[in-house]
């Protein structure tokens, strides 16, 4: 039998390969216009710091991860998300101080074992920022307004804002103790997973997805009715941000996340057209992440776009790269004549190509149609004689003759390409 890729492990083949360059491209063009600097991590990390970093009691720890032991016998874990590498990176290196945030960002695979399906892989890639060092609802703002420019670029999709805010360590504990009063007088009536949950990780409960237990918490005591007035006082100057920024929002009570170290702001961005798997990207404030990895008191904010899910939402239309020009070279002169103007041509950044084999014009014509170039340019014996070549517009069909000198300057100007060589670094 034939070795195949691993179940929930894909390909990414030319023709889908742009779409992922396009992506990449907007969200890079996004990061510089807001000041962050790439970071590029490993991706396999200890055990340890997604457990002490994510939580031992989130779905991700407790049934996500691939973990091993390497030939020393060390757990280690392909990253389930990036944030916990990232912090991790920011305390090994010290990258922090007093009252300067670091921006960055990171766009790579993360790996989680889940069951495939549509929106949903085993290896999958997130485009990843967090804003690390600052308190200020306006970072908060800037994270959304990121996430939200990204897929705006990406996508004429309908999407949606959800947002709430999950307290802080002084409003939380109150919340956190009628949750559990009302889950205890509940637990006959809710699933297996919600009864689990609701000793380890009870906020989890508000993400199962079993009618019947979203029937019963519908009554369950929601934490915006425990906001402190600092917490209360932060999401109103976030939405304020919102709203002078132009991003529509609503308000979901219901909306947690399924990570330890969350705190306030949360959201995610949902849209249409995605089936059961209709997030496209989340994020949130983190705020006690640096001190459960052993760090000082940093606070941080950060968002994640799923890229496979922002793929199927991308715009018709064409991502992949067009040879400008193809030259059809007949007979060994001529062949070494084009091989020269493949050479300037290309140290100017124009995608042209020439056939590899020695073929009849008809041949080589069917080839330039199946490349869809706009251009040829044809050389032959008889055209070297005269001292010219001929370029023919695919489009219109219309040719002209060129002289052998002026071939570079003509196509250049054909191509509405400035004849400037760039430089080998461009
Ligand atoms: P879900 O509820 O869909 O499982 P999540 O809460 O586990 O999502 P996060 O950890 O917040 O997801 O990850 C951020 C984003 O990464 C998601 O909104 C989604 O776009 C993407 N993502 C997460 N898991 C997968 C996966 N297995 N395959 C593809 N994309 C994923
Ligand atoms: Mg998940």
């Amino acid at each position: 039998m034939a070795i195949r890729a691993i179940r929930g492990f894909k390909d990414i083949l030319p023709g889908e390969s742009e779409k992922y360059r396009f992506m990449e491209e907007q969200a890079r063009r996004v990061f510089k216009n807001f000041g962050f600097a790439e970071m590029r991590l490993p991706i396999l990390e200890k055990t340890e710091l997604f457990a002490r970093g994510i939580g031992d009691h989130t779905d991700i720890v407790e049934k996500e991860m691939y973990t091993f032991k390497d030939r020393k016998g060390e757990s280690v874990t392909l990253r389930p998300e990036a944030t916990a590498g990232i912090m991790r990176a920011v305390l090994e290196h010290k990258l922090y101080s007093q009252g300067r945030e670091l921006k960055l960002f990171t766009i790579g695979p993360m790996f989680r074992y889940e069951r495939p399906q549509k929106g949903r892989l085993r290896q999958f890639t997130q485009i990843n920022s967090e804003l690390i060092g600052s308190k200020s609802p306006l970072a908060d703002a800037e994270i959304v307004w990121q996430a939200w420019e990204i897929l705006r670029r990406c996508t004429s999709a309908e999407l949606r804002l959800e947002i709430n805010s999950l307290g802080c360590p002084e409003c939380r504990p109150l919340h956190r103790k009628d949750l559990d009063l009302f889950l205890e007088n509940q637990a006959g009536e809710l699933c297996e997973d919600c009864r689990r949950r609701s000793k380890t990780n009870p906020l989890r409960i508000f993400d199962c997805k079993q009618d019947r237990c979203r029937s019963i918490l519908k009554f369950a005591p929601v934490i915006k009715h425990y906001w402190c007035p600092e917490c209360s006082k932060h999401l109103g100057k976030v939405l304020d941000h919102l709203e002078i920024i132009g991003i529509p929002f609503v308000i979901n009570p219901f909306l947690v996340r399924g990570l330890d170290y969350y705190v306030r702001t949360t959201f995610e961005i949902i849209a249409q057209g995605l089936g059961a798997q209709n997030t496209v990207a989340a994020g949130g404030r983190y705020d006690g992440l640096s001190q459960v990895l052993g760090g000082p008191d940093l606070p941080g904010v950060g968002m994640a776009v799923g890229m496979e899910r922002l793929l199927i939402l991308l715009d018709e239309r064409d991502y992949s790269d067009r040879v400008q020009l193809f030259i059809a070279a007949l007979g060994a002169d001529a062949r070494e004549e084009a091989l020269e103007w493949l050479r300037e041509l290309r140290k100017r950044n124009v995608c042209v190509q020439m056939s590899y084999e020695d073929k009849s014009l008809k041949a080589q014509m069917k080839q330039a149609d199946r490349l869809k170039t706009p251009f040829v340019l044809i050389v032959g014996e008889k055209e070297l004689e005269d001292e010219e070549a001929i370029l023919r517009d695919m489009e219109t069909s219309q040719q002209k003759a060129i002289n052998l000198d002026d071939v570079i300057d003509e196509v250049l100007k054909e191509l509405g390409i400035s004849g400037k060589k760039e430089s080998s670094q461009a």
